[in-house]
């Protein structure tokens, strides 16, 4: 994965924290597992315009990010406060 651009890393950042502030939900205890994370969603920014949430499988990315579903803050997280 190439490296994503500044600007969405720290749009990606900032989302991040904020959502979490709000929701009252947390990062995970490992750094590196939400950089991950952050770095997955840059990417698809710079190349999807949108956040596609970067812990699944897509047969179709450019289709998926048309849905709602898998755009972070994803379902899952906004009914059960629950990311992968
Ligand atoms: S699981 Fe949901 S909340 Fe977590 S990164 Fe993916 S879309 Fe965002």
């Amino acid at each position: 994965m190439q490296k994503p651009s500044e600007k969405n890393l720290q749009k990606m950042w900032n989302y991040a924290r904020k959502y979490a502030e709000k929701s009252g939900t947390y990062f995970h205890p490992d750094p590196a597992v939400t950089e991950g994370v952050i770095l997955g969603l840059a990417h698809h920014m710079d190349t999807l315009g949108r956040p596609l949430c970067p812990c699944n499988f897509y047969p179709n990315k450019e289709e998926e990010a048309k849905k709602r579903r898998w755009l972070c803050a994803c379902n899952e997280m906004k009914k059960w406060k629950y990311c992968h």
